[in-house]
This record gives C-alpha cells, sequence and structure tokens, in this order.
C-alpha cells in the first residue's frame, strides 16, 4: 500500500508546485533536525521530505498518481528513502551545509609524501643495506619558525571578515531567508594577512634544502617494494606536520641468480658423461663458493636444491632456497674415436634402437622440482 503524499504534506490532490512548496517549506521549518532532535520528529522530516520530492517532480507526481512507487525500491519502499534518493542534495539546497567547518582556517598543513627510487643488487636487497640518500626537500624556515610573517612583525587580523575567515551573505529563497557562507577573498579563509612576509621564505613558512638521510634497509626486500619512512617527507607550508617519505625500491638483476620471492634459480649446463658419471662442481653463491654435489645419473631439468642459501625472509626468520636447474649437455661434434665408443656403449646398453618414452605434454618446472624434494 503506498503512501499517499498529498496527505502527508496536507496538500490537495490539485495543488499547485507553489502550493506544494509552500506546504513543504512550513512544515520542514517546523520539523527540521536541528529544531526538533527527537527521533519521531525526524522521521516525520524524512517522510515530508520524501513527499516533497515526489510531488516536486512532475514524472515522480504522475506515477504516484498511478499508484506506482516513484522510488521504484526493490525492497517495497514505502518507507520512501531508496538508494540514491538526494536527501542530502535537499538539505544541502535548503539550508545550507550544516557540516562545514566554521572558523578560520589553519594556515598550516600537512607537508607533501616523496617517493624516491634506490637501486639494491641481490646481496643488498636479500641481506639488508644501510644507505645515505639525498632527498631534496622543504625544512621549517628557521626565521620565522614557519609563522611566514617578518621578524618582528604577526599577521594581522583581516579586517574583511574580521578573523572569522569567512563571509556571509543573506539570500533570500522560497524558504525565506537563508544564510550562506563562504571562505573569506580577502585572507583566503585564514582570518589572518601577512603584511609583511618573511624574507627568507616569503610567507610560506618552510625553505628547500637538500639533506642527507641515513636509512636501513631490511632484508628481505624486492623490486618493487615501498618502504614508509613516516614524517621523512617535505615540512607542511605555515609550518605544518611533515609528509612522509617513501622508497621504492628497485632490485637489479644478478648475473646468474634469477629471484622468485625468497627463492633464487639458477642453470647449470654439464656435459652428459658427467651427468651419467656423476662429479662435484663449485659454484659462487651469495653465501661464498659452494661444492655442489651431482650424483650419477642426474637428468636435465633435475632440480639441486640448497635448502637456506636464497634470500632472508622479510620481516621473518629464515631464508628461502637456492635451486639449481640441470641442463645436461648432448655433444654435438664426436670425433672418429669417441664416435666408437658411444656406439660400443649403446650396444652394450642395448640401445642401438630405443623405443623411446612418449608421453602427453612436457615434464613441467614443478614436477621437477616435487622429483627433486622427495629425492628423485
Ligand atoms: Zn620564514
Ligand atoms: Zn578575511
Amino acid at each position: 500500500m503506498a503512501k499517499d503524499y498529498y496527505a502527508t504534506l496536507g496538500v490537495r490532490r490539485d495543488a499547485s508546485q507553489e502550493e506544494i512548496k509552500k506546504a513543504y517549506r512550513r512544515l520542514a521549518r517546523e520539523l527540521h533536525p536541528d529544531v526538533n532532535p527527537d527521533p519521531a520528529t525526524q522521521e516525520r522530516f524524512k517522510d515530508i521530505t520524501a513527499a516533497y520530492e515526489v510531488l516536486s517532480d512532475p514524472q515522480k507526481r504522475q506515477m504516484h498518481d498511478m499508484g506506482g512507487d516513484p522510488f521504484g525500491g526493490a525492497g517495497g519502499g514505502a518507507a520512501g528513502f531508496g538508494a540514491g534518493f538526494p536527501f542530502s542534495d535537499i538539505m544541502d539546497a535548503f539550508f545550507g551545509t550544516a557540516s562545514a567547518a566554521r572558523g578560520p582556517r589553519s594556515r598550516a598543513r600537512r607537508g607533501r609524501n616523496a617517493t624516491i627510487r634506490v637501486e639494491l643488487d641481490l646481496a643488498e636487497s636479500g641481506f639488508g643495506t644501510t644507505r645515505e640518500l639525498v632527498v631534496d626537500t622543504a625544512i621549517l624556515c628557521e626565521v620565522c619558525t614557519g609563522s611566514g610573517a617578518a621578524a618582528g612583525t604577526h599577521p594581522d587580523t583581516c579586517d574583511m571578515c574580521h578573523g572569522r575567515g569567512e563571509v556571509s551573505q543573506v539570500t533570500r529563497s522560497f524558504l525565506g531567508q537563508v544564510m550562506t557562507s563562504r571562505p573569506c577573498p580577502q585572507c583566503g579563509g585564514f582570518g589572518s594577512v601577512i603584511r609583511h612576509p618573511c624574507q627568507e621564505c616569503s610567507g610560506d613558512g618552510r625553505v628547500r634544502t637538500r639533506r642527507t638521510i641515513k636509512v636501513r634497509i631490511p632484508a628481505g626486500v624486492e623490486d618493487g617494494t615501498h618502504i614508509q619512512l613516516a614524517g621523512e617527507g617535505e615540512v607542511g607550508p605555515g609550518g605544518g606536520p611533515p609528509g612522509d617519505l617513501f622508497l621504492e625500491i628497485v632490485e637489479r638483476p644478478h648475473a646468474t641468480f634469477e629471484r622468485r620471492g625468497d627463492d633464487l634459480h639458477c642453470t647449470v649446463q654439464i656435459p652428459m658423461t658427467a651427468a651419467a658419471l656423476g662429479t662435484s662442481l663449485t659454484m659462487e653463491t651469495l653465501d661464498g663458493a659452494e661444492q655442489i654435489d651431482v650424483r650419477p645419473g642426474t637428468q636435465s631439468g633435475q632440480v639441486i636444491p640448497l635448502y637456506a642459501r636464497g634470500v632472508q625472509r622479510l620481516n621473518e626468520t629464515g631464508r628461502g632456497d637456492l635451486l639449481i636447474h640441470v641442463s645436461v649437455e648432448t655433444p654435438m661434434k664426436l670425433d672418429v674415436e669417441q664416435e666408437e665408443l658411444l656406439r660400443k656403449l649403446s650396444q652394450l646398453r642395448g640401445e642401438e634402437r630405443p623405443p623411446g618414452k612418449f608421453a602427453p605434454g612436457q615434464q613441467g618446472f614443478f614436477s621437477r622440482l616435487k622429483d627433486a624434494f622427495n629425492g628423485r
């Protein structure tokens, strides 16, 4: 059962737009939440506002006249306030924005954040480092200590707004006289005017400078990591608090290792004979030279893991792994003697005409990795 909005506003069904406006204006003044904050009155105020919203719009009014729901609420919009109902618009239009801040605004504002890029190599990002960074920034003006006024002077109270920071204007509307306020154009809303700006900072309250800061970069950061240094950004105008400085980590590629998260990957090529017979290699890791044991019968694509030889986990204990992917090289050129030996070997192994093992797809990286971790 739809509401009768004519009854809500107390007007006849053939009321003119002017009469509807008048009726709403009269009720709105009586029931406005600023005047009458009790919940029942506020409900009434919502009702009359909904009624006005419908009856002041010819299309919605017609819909209402025909028994329809002008708010089109799927949830049975008899209560009126569907999503998108411009209640606050109406409030603003009729009463001005009640929530607008009063009084002059402060000259002091928070400074901007800044971002600088820091290039690191793998050992630095993986294990942490300390850097001295040169930053172009703004610091508090020591001459005026941020006030912006020349030594021995003070900002003068604005004579246009008398320090209030805003000027008011009375306009006539269908609700009667409405007072609107706007920031004072003479002082920009500050309520005061600096007649003699500080020479050092031209009244901004801060000066530009270049400073060096020492930062500790934690172990485990990676390409794209942002480190927030609270309060290390620019000081704000008028002596406002500083913003933050962000470091954006850029990781230089490493000659041998590819980093995936905390793990490092690399490939080692070994000759076919070494893969079959087993061998041992010396490898330069981030922790220095390490002996790598290649077991007899190692397959191409197998992974040799060196546990906890990856990079430090960020904000955690422990390290990732270093995973060595083996690539077995088949000889491309054989001299007569070598070929003879290999033919002999293949005869001995009964491999002169191998059937081959066919399987769908490629043996993927992850299954090889699994093999490596399960001890093949
Ligand atoms: Zn100054
Ligand atoms: Zn002013």
